[in-house]
């Protein structure tokens, strides 16, 4: 019928529904691919996914013509097998399993050896000539349906087999005979009698349509809706049931069955790998009851291990599964996981399909099936998941190695650190420089701990979320970070944290997993990551297939190295405000600030200058030829003001001011919002003096490296946070006079471009205005998310996890662009803008520019390159290649 498909004893289907995974289930499909290419699949049939869909919006019943549909597949088996169903001299047996679209390990139902009863368990027993398998598997039915289908309590089963053993004095089952067995039968169905007031049934079609039910139950089932949850699964999918006749495994040292993969899923190594079990039933093997074996010769010497292979002990049998693992992986191209048993000698098919990897594998996989023309080109760079690219970027804890987990938190920057608790930027730096591995813990990072965040190995803060100043700056510099960790709390006088209920101290070694968020005592050890091989010839077909750019967010020569090396084709955002704390210039920064008029401040910034002009130089240096988008200073000012006694002294001292006079000063400069201060461009317009010192800083170093190298730079000086066309107006008249006159000092001249950040909903809106006076746009979707959601950055994490566990925001949108509302403002102004100005460059740098679905959408709307932190260029170049397949 339309909703049943028969499979095996030569049944092929010629619906191509039976095939297709959302009508008959990942199982099902499967296993009618399987039974259409000749593979040995014992004979069986699918009911559609439909009927679970029916079934749960009527009441539980189904539809009248099912009855005669299940009938006619249950004929169907019995013509196969030979035997009949409920029959007392030549029983069929079947099992009746769950298969969804996708597949949702654990969650669903299985019932086996269905259709066993009082007569047919001795029609079993006499046609396999062993009393003791029938009596077994008739006791395990019997718990297996009284569990699943009679909703009973499986402990008072468990119980009554331990009383039997003890009764006996046996360790194990398989000590237990078919006497025992069949006392247990006995016991079990009085369970079921005394529980129910009613038998244990009897009639085996009543008991087929029970488990048949009770598959479909479980679709609604509260572990199977959690699930659908967190996986975006539709409650509309359905599962499919399939019911099949039974094979034994467990019919003597003849049967076995086993579990696995045509190709290593930690390694991709080109080799089989699984685990067997001789004289046991599927359950037992991924039950773990008995330590399964390994399946090939090779593997089983590697390991140096005792019993014998499948290879050794049942050359006939694995020969032909060793086969059909060629023809599988032949006839999805792809590796699979796949699930056997061999009765009597006799090779059975149970399963099969894609089997889930490490990265690692991913690409092993992906380069060597190109090799062997299994997949093309295409087909590689879409299979690997580029976020899983990040457990190959950073060195990542032995997933061997023990963990005393002490608290958690965001897992904000990946990779794996280890070292002493410091909790001061300065002590990092110092205990770094004599060599020492440092953790920098600290309640939460302000831009001044930047020195103590690069010498440490990682960052520990208690607040931020994951675009909070830790886990920018970290994930900048590959330094594992976890961030608002709620469950640490630091006594800074003590020098004590509090992690968990245990007191860690300065001093203390502690280990970070940035990749889950984990806070672990001790040393962890960790393997480190390999960028060569596979790896780099996956990146090489992705930059062949992809439109977009990608650029680096760096700001650092280091940086810019590391991005360079990760095949970055420009920056895409220098936050000079990050040069600004570095070493030594503070004060210089402050005594900037601090001025109490345009004088003072000059003052000041003339000793900026020229640090400046070398921090450019430098990276224009590593950058050579290649476009640098720098940033004009952007955060608020009172992020630079002196903390603290000490810091006033010291600052009195360089400017020859009174503490008291600073001290008010740094009282006028408070902002209540500082997000929606005075920063930006906003500090362009009110002491244009600094970014006539940044602008001329930029134009001269460019010149001098233009002058040296040959290779001239590119600088792209963009103003932020810009709302109005006439802001853009007068900063972008100071930066064009400023290199007009470093041309003319320098006796030559260079191609530049000036343009803005869209990190504001009216510069979005106004985009067209805008674009009169920006040659390119560069969406700052940190911002734009942070002022079109109204949602502080730096607040977010306390309340946006409920949030997407409640469905409110599908994804964190300081991670995963909020397509729907942001997305509209950036497509927006890419339209309004290139009508403006058709040549006009477009580009985003937000933290979004290394998220793949964000990456989607900007190939989507057209944008000319995307910009992410120096470790998420690989990730950003394999998405934008998927993006433009
Ligand atoms: C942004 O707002 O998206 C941006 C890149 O700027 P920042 O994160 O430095 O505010
Ligand atoms: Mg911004």
């Amino acid at each position: 019928s339309a909703y049943v498909f028969h499979f095996g004893g030569g049944a092929v289907s010629s619906d191509p529904r039976a095939k297709d995974k959302t009508i008959a289930g990942g199982k099902g499909s499967n296993l009618a691919e399987m039974a259409g290419i000749g593979l040995p699949v014992p004979p069986g049939f699918t009911i559609s996914t439909e009927v679970c869909t029916y079934y749960n919006a009527n009441a539980k019943t189904f539809d009248d013509a099912l009855r005669a549909s299940v009938a006619a597949g249950v004929a169907h088996v019995e013509a196969a097998t030979g035997r009949v169903f409920g029959d007392a001299v030549n029983p069929l047996l079947v099992s009746v399993r769950s298969g969804a679209r996708v597949s949702m390990p654990g969650m669903m139902d299985t019932v086996l050896n269905l259709g066993l009863n009082d007569q047919t368990v001795e029609g079993l027993a006499a046609g396999s000539g062993d009393p003791r398998f029938a009596w077994d598997s008739y006791r395990r039915f019997v718990q297996m349906y009284s569990d699943v289908v009679l909703g009973l309590d499986h402990h008072r089963f468990e119980d009554a087999l331990e009383i039997v053993k003890e009764d006996n004095g046996f360790f194990s089952d398989v000590e237990l005979g078919a006497e025992h067995w069949q006392a247990l039968v006995g016991e079990y169905k009085a369970i079921v009698q005394e529980q129910l007031g009613r038998p244990f049934p009897q009639d085996v079609h009543e008991q087929l349509w029970g488990a048949i039910g009770a598959v479909f139950d479980s679709w609604e089932s509260d572990r199977a809706k959690v699930y659908r949850r967190l996986n975006d699964i539709p409650a509309d999918w359905g599962t499919a049931v399939n019911v099949q006749a039974m094979v034994f495994g467990n019919m003597g040292d003849t049967s076995a069955t086993g579990v696995a993969f045509t190709r290593d899923p930690a390694t991709g190594e080109k080799a089989y790998y699984g685990e067997w079990l001789v004289n046991a039933q599927g359950e037992d093997v991924v039950a773990g009851i008995r330590t399964p074996q390994y399946l090939t010769l090779a593997a089983r010497e590697r390991a140096g291990a005792k019993p014998l292979s499948m290879e050794e002990s049942m050359p006939g049998a694995y020969g032909e599964l060793a086969h059909v693992f060629e023809l599988l992986e032949k006839h999805y191209a792809d590796m699979q996981d796949i699930e056997f048993t061999v009765e009597q000698g006799k090779l059975w098919m149970l399963q099969t399909r894609s089997g889930k990897r490490t990265a690692k594998a991913a690409l092993k996989m992906a380069v060597d099936m190109v090799a062997e023309g299994l997949i093309d080109e295409a087909t590689a760079i879409r299979r690997i998941d580029p976020m899983a690219l990040d457990q190959l970027l950073h060195p990542t804890l032995d997933p061997k190695a023990k963990r005393d987990v002490l608290t958690k938190g965001l897992p904000a920057s990946p990779g794996a650190a280890s070292g002493a608790v410091v909790f001061d930027a300065d002590t990092a730096q110092m205990l770094a420089e004599r060599g020492d591995a440092v953790i920098l813990v600290r309640v939460e990072t302000s831009p001044e701990d930047i020195h103590g965040m690069h010498a440490a190995k990682g960052i520990l803060t208690a607040r931020g979320g994951m675009t909070s100043h830790a886990a920018v700056v970290a994930r900048g510099m590959g330094r594992p970070c976890v961030s608002g960790a709620s469950g640490l709390s630091i006594d800074m006088k003590a020098k004590v944290a509090r992690m968990g209920d245990r007191e860690i101290r300065e001093g203390d070694v502690i280990t970070l997993d940035g990749s889950n968020g984990e806070v672990m005592a001790g040393k962890v050890d960790t393997v480190e990551p390999e960028l060569v091989g596979d790896f780099g010839t996956l990146m090489v077909w992705a930059d062949k297939h992809r439109r977009m750019k990608v650029r680096a967010n760096a700001e650092t020569p280091l940086d810019c190295q590391v991005a360079r090396q990760f095949g970055a084709e420009g920056v895409g955002l220098c936050r000079t405000e990050h040069m600004f704390f570095d070493a030594g210039r503070i004060s210089a920064v402050r005594q900037m600030i601090l001025a109490d008029d345009e004088a003072g401040r000059r003052t000041a910034l003339a000793k900026l200058l020229p640090e400046q002009r070398s921090d450019f130089q430098s990276i224009f240096e590593v950058m050579a030829g290649l476009p640098v988008t720098i940033r004009l200073l952007d955060p608020p000012l009172h992020e630079f003001l002196p903390h603290g006694d000490a810091e006033f002294a010291d600052l009195a001292e360089v400017t020859g001011l009174g503490v008291e006079h600073l001290k008010r000063r740094a009282g006028e400069l408070h902002e209540f919002n500082p997000m929606l201060g005075h920063r930006g461009c906003r500090l362009g317009i009110t002491f244009p003096e600094i970014y006539e010192m940044q602008a001329r800083a930029i134009f001269e170093a460019a010149c001098d490296v233009a002058d040296k190298s040959g290779d001239a730079p590119i600088p792209e000086v963009m103003i932020p946070l810009v709302a109005t066309r006439k802001e853009l107006e007068i900063l972008r008249a100071l930066v064009d006079r400023v290199a007009l006159e470093v041309f003319a000092e320098k006796g030559r001249t260079l191609e530049y471009l000036v343009g803005t950040m869209i990190e504001l909903p009216r510069a979005a809106l106004m985009a067209g205005e805008i674009a009169e006076e920006a040659t390119f746009f560069s969406f700052g979707t940190n911002d734009l998310t942070q002022t079109t959601l109204g949602v502080s950055r730096d607040d977010a994490a306390r309340f946006l996890n409920p949030y997407v566990e409640q469905g409110i925001y599908p994804r964190d949108p300081f991670v995963s662009l909020d397509i729907e509302g942001v997305g509209q403002l950036v497509e927006m102004a890419a339209e309004r803008g290139r009508k403006t100005r058709p040549g006009l460059k477009l580009g985003i740098c937000g933290e979004h520019g290394g998220d793949p679905a964000s990456i989607a959408f900007c190939e989507k709307t057209g944008l000319d390159y995307v910009s992410a932190s120096p470790y998420r260029v690989p990730i950003a170049r394999l998405a934008a290649a998927q993006a433009s397949l």
